[in-house]
């Protein structure tokens, strides 16, 4: 049902604008009350004219009716004084008096063409009984009223003064009297309030139209400048933040906007920086080897030696721009989605000790002890291949990092939760102020000192994104001078979104 009236209101056009919406609303907001008051005030004025007339006509016709009485006018119709009376009161009510009587015999007409005739209704036997009655009919224009003409008989035995009193039940209408006014000026006077009442609206809506049509515009207003200020920014007229500050909800749009737009400029610096670390990164090895090779061109019969020497320092090169551009596939792998993560549930023991077991001869020729703790068997749903490369890199660091003779140790323990690993060692230690940085690609605390101990600088760039793909946390402790110690936690149970 929802959805019918969202179609249709979509098909209509102008409907899907708030400006249009805002018109409508109070358009209609205006009009129909106006609309109801003026059927309601019309109404109610109609329906008060005509029993305030019913009441009228049903006095002035007690009062003839006593005067019937008077004159014994039943039996003799030649009263001139009633007569008159009935000429006078059917002028000015502008209608026809029919006097009954109690054989339903017209005894009287002032249009004078129903006399001699018999008229039996409803209407009429209960006006012999007594009863007063009136009708109004709308559509003819005019009221019909029975007066019953009601002769008071005394009561025979008189012992008490009050029973003189009119009581109904001791009487009864011999005759009745049946008359038919005129509504015609009170639909005049009805018509004349319509019309009023018509150009009065005609004026309201002129009036809401104009106000309907600026409420709209200057109410929406606010909306466009929110539109001219985001174009602009997308033009590239304006690169600072904007501010259209009108509304609580174009606030809320512009603040919405500002994140995003400072969010994308912080992207673009950060991809500016990578793309000129890269070929900086790229470019080194390059040089170093044009180096060598120029210099072996320059110098002539150059010894066999000095030509293997140099030939092993480009292989080196070589094996170091083959690494970075690994790095970087690496990294570009990672920064896709969770989607093409391959889960599977293994032995993160298992896991741990292979990959110590492939890092232990790097470590050997340093006299590094690389200790291994498992508290308890971990299984995990997790990405292999990206969890070994993370795993291996806080490893690696931990030997490349450290001093001889020095260690490192890898413990695994687990909650219902998070499978957590420490990896710990007595190495160099990172300083502090540097710690927020470690994770940034090519980031290197000590230059000159990195560069002999070899390596990018991606390695715990790529790591941070494999264990942020398993939704998982890093915590980094360190102290300079006294080890560094790495604590990551992945949960147990893959979750993809
Ligand atoms: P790559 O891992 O790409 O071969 P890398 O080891 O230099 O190169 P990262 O692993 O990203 O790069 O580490 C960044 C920097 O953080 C390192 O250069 C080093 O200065 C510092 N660092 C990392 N781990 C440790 C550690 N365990 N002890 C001391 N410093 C560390
Ligand atoms: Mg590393």
């Amino acid at each position: 049902m929802k959805t019918i009236w969202k179609r249709l209101f979509n098909k209509i056009p102008g409907l899907r604008s708030l400006k249009y919406r805002i018109f409508f609303i109070i358009l209609a907001v205006g009009i129909i009350p106006t609309m109801i008051l003026r059927y309601a005030i019309l109404q109610n004025y109609e329906e008060r004219a005509v029993s305030v007339r019913i009441s009228d006509v049903q006095n002035q016709f007690k009062i003839l009716a006593d005067h019937l009485i008077t004159y014994n006018y039943l039996s003799d119709t030649s009263s001139e004084v009633v007569n008159a009376e009935l000429a006078m009161l059917a002028e000015l009510y502008d209608g026809r008096v029919i006097i009954i009587d109690q054989n339903c015999n017209i005894i009287k007409d002032t249009y004078a063409i129903s006399e001699g005739k018999t008229i039996i209704s409803e209407e009429v036997m209960l006006g012999m009984k007594g009863q007063t009655s009136s009708n109004y009919d709308a559509h003819n224009q005019y009221i019909e009223v029975i007066t019953p003409i009601i002769e008071t008989k005394p009561k025979e035995e008189t012992s008490e003064p009050e029973t003189d009193a009119v009581i109904q039940d001791d009487v009864a209408a011999k005759s009745v009297m049946l008359t038919s006014v005129s509504t015609d000026n009170i639909a005049t006077n009805v018509e004349i309030l319509r019309s009023q009442a018509t150009t009065l609206q005609m004026l309201a809506v002129v009036v809401l139209l104009a106000l309907a049509w600026f409420l709209a515009n200057v109410l929406v207003k606010p909306f466009d400048r929110v539109t001219t200020a985001i174009r602009e920014t997308k033009e590239g007229f304006n690169t600072e933040a904007i501010s259209v500050m009108d509304y609580e909800e174009t606030e809320h749009i512009i603040t919405a906007f500002n994140e995003l737009l400072g969010r994308m400029r912080v992207l673009d610096e950060s991809r500016q920086e990578f793309v000129s670390n890269v070929s900086h990164e790229l470019k080194t090895p390059i040089t170093s080897m044009k180096v060598l090779a120029d210099s072996l061109i320059a110098q002539e019969n150059v010894p066999v030696e000095l030509y293997q020497e140099f030939m092993v320092d480009i292989a080196d090169e070589i094996e170091r721009e083959n690494k970075i551009i690994n790095d970087l596939l690496s990294l570009v792998k990672m920064d896709k989605t969770s989607t093409d993560m391959n889960i599977e549930n293994i032995s993160l023991n298992e896991l741990i000790e292979l990959i110590l077991k492939r890092l232990r001869p790097i470590a050997k020729q340093r006299h590094i002890d690389v200790l291994y703790e498992s508290e308890r068997e971990v299984h995990a749903e997790v990405d292999e291949v990206k969890l070994t490369l993370a795993l291996s890199n806080f490893v690696e660091n931990g030997i490349k990092y450290n001093n001889e003779y020095g260690y490192v140790k890898v413990s695994l323990n687990a909650d219902h939760q998070y499978a957590t690993i420490v990896v710990e060692d007595n190495g160099v230690g990172i300083p502090e102020e540097e710690l927020e940085h470690i994770f940034e690609r090519f980031y290197r605390v000590d230059k000159s000192h990195s560069r002999e101990i070899g390596g990018t600088g991606l390695g715990l760039a790529i790591a941070r994104n494999a264990i942020l793909m398993h939704r998982g946390f890093i915590e980094v402790e360190s102290e300079e001078g006294a080890g560094t110690q790495i604590t990551i936690r992945i949960p147990i149970i893959f979750v993809s979104k």
